[in-house]
């Protein structure tokens, strides 16, 4: 029996694939819409045109990344691409038949399904689980049995203390929900990397939190105005009606997405509003039938601005893994967003995560019963940490607060010394939801106070230029 916690679309993938290669699945998830993935929206990049290739998919991701992306991943995931795709098809998962061009990309490769490619494809996940019987628990992982570095064991919230496991598959999402501003939802907290770092796993790139420039919230309800919006022809504009962004990049509101997530930032820290014009697009309501929807809701139209914000949106770092999603603990599998495979580097390409997940899951029975590899951890150097096991513990809205304010989008070693100060005093051994959150908020501030350098998403203001001497990765293991 496989126990696979989360069903995103990493876990729902992992969950059909072991099944159909026969294995006995129960998928353990504490939110049943899935997290990032039910809302997720542009889609999923793949080389399929005449034009294109994976090459040239890979050469787009290693630009982006700034860097530090890991060549055999970039490889692997990009050549995987087309090969997923074609499963979906076969599976009967009908993707419109345009493909999108998001930003960073040199050809048309976004897979989609209008603007809900993630709701849209969980829902034909979830039917596939369904239909092939796999249990889908609500419940909720809280700590992990780790003896001499093999995985025995787990912990849920309602069930107690599961023994003699042979391998858990951790699928629980990213962590960008614990800033104030964000595009995740509320079940995106960082558990399963705190809790299998707490046992042993070795976590990297946990500096690099993208954020999404143009995220909008009406009456309470939050929406990701995807990037297309802006390839079709919206502007990014203040009150006065001025496209800012030019002011501070040449491509203006098509800037890379760190760069106009800074310059929203700026306008807004100078008490500017920033909106989101949309009436430049033709046929908006067929393009965008998700966002017009949305406006309808809240009694807007593609004729109104939309006010927006900056905040975060995907959480590059995680557990440190193989593209097999193999850890550094015998028998724990990561996959999806919790893991790092190095694919993104210092920055992801847009639409390449889902398709990370895809991937992970989908090819994981290809490698359950071989030689366990675990990751590579030699491009960069190991810091390890000592774990608070007494003191207060810090609610989870506080911890939004502390990372928008001190480990945001502009970063000094001032603001973030103050939050590893904040989070050293808090105890983060407990099994909780906010003691979860305050160590990975914690292993976040630590490295990107570290890093002193600008690079990819982590911008230091006191360091703006990127420096060769760290092009290297951040691992963090803990001290027992
Ligand atoms: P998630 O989909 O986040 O699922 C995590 C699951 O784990 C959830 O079911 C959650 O309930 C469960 N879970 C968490 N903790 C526990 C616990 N302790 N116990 C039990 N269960 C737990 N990427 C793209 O490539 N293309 C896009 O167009 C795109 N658009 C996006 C738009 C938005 C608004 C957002 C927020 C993200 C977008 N992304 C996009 C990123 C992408 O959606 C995510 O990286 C991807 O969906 C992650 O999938 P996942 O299965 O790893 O995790």
């Amino acid at each position: 029996l496989i126990y696979i916690v989360g069903n995103g679309i990493a876990g729902l993938s992992a969950a059909i694939a072991l099944r159909r290669a026969g294995y006995d699945v129960t998928v353990i998830t504490k939110g049943s819409r899935g997290g990032s993935s039910f809302i997720s929206k542009g889609g999923i990049a793949a080389a399929t045109s005449i034009d294109d290739s994976p090459q040239l998919h890979a050469e787009d991701t290693l630009k982006v990344g700034d860097g530090l992306c890991d060549m055999e991943a970039v490889r692997y995931f990009t050549s995987e691409a087309p090969v997923i795709i074609g499963e979906l098809t076969k599976m009967g998962f009908k993707f419109d038949s345009d493909l999108r061009l998001e930003g960073g990309h040199s050809r048309r490769r976004v897979h989609h399904k209008a603007d809900e490619t993630g709701r849209v494809l969980t829902e034909f996940l979830l039917r596939r689980a369904v239909e092939l019987g796999i249990n889908i628990a609500e419940d909720e992982l809280v700590a992990l049995q780790v003896k001499d570095g093999i995985v025995r064991g787990f912990t849920t919230r309602n069930h107690g203390t599961m023994g003699n496991v042979d391998y858990l598959v951790l699928a629980t999402g990213g962590y960008a929900y614990l800033w104030q501003y964000t595009s995740n939802p509320p079940t995106n907290t960082g558990d399963g990397i705190a809790i299998a770092f707490r046992v042993g796993a070795v976590a990297s790139d946990m500096e690099f939190v993208q954020f999404h420039p143009t995220i909008t919230t009406l009456d309470g309800e939050t929406m990701l105005l995807t990037e297309t919006l802006r390839g079709e022809g919206a502007r990014v504009v203040n009150e006065f009606g001025e496209r800012f962004a030019f002011k501070y990049h040449e491509r203006g509101e098509l800037a890379p997405r760190d760069v106009l997530s800074r310059t929203i930032y700026m306008e807004l820290m100078n008490g500017h509003r920033v909106y989101m014009d949309l009436s430049s697009i033709e046929d908006f309501e067929r393009k965008f039938p998700g966002v017009s929807d949305f406006l309808r809701r809240h009694r807007l139209s593609s004729k109104d601005r939309v006010p927006i914000y900056p905040g975060a949106h995907f959480t590059i770092g995680g557990l440190r893994v193989n593209v097999r999603g193999e850890t550094n603990i015998r028998g724990l599998y990561a996959i999806g967003e919790v893991a790092d495979t190095g694919l993104h580097g210092a920055n992801r390409l847009a639409s390449n995560s889902l398709l990370e997940a895809l991937v992970m899951g989908f090819n994981l029975p290809r490698y359950l019963g071989e030689p366990w590899d675990g990751p590579r951890l030699d491009d960069g150097s190991l810091v390890t940490v000592k774990l608070r096991d007494h003191g207060p513990i810090m609610g989870i809205d506080e911890v939004r607060r502390v990372n928008w304010e001190y480990v945001g989008i502009l970063r000094s070693g001032d603001g973030l010394r103050k939050a590893v100060e904040l989070y050293e005093r808090v105890n983060t051994t407990i099994n909780s939801r906010e003691s979860n959150a305050v160590l990975v908020s914690y292993l976040t501030a630590y490295v990107a106070l570290l890093r002193t350098e600008s690079r990819g998403t982590h911008y230091r203001v006191d360091y703006p230029d990127k420096d060769i001497n760290w092009r290297r990765r951040i691992y963090l293991g803990v001290i027992s």
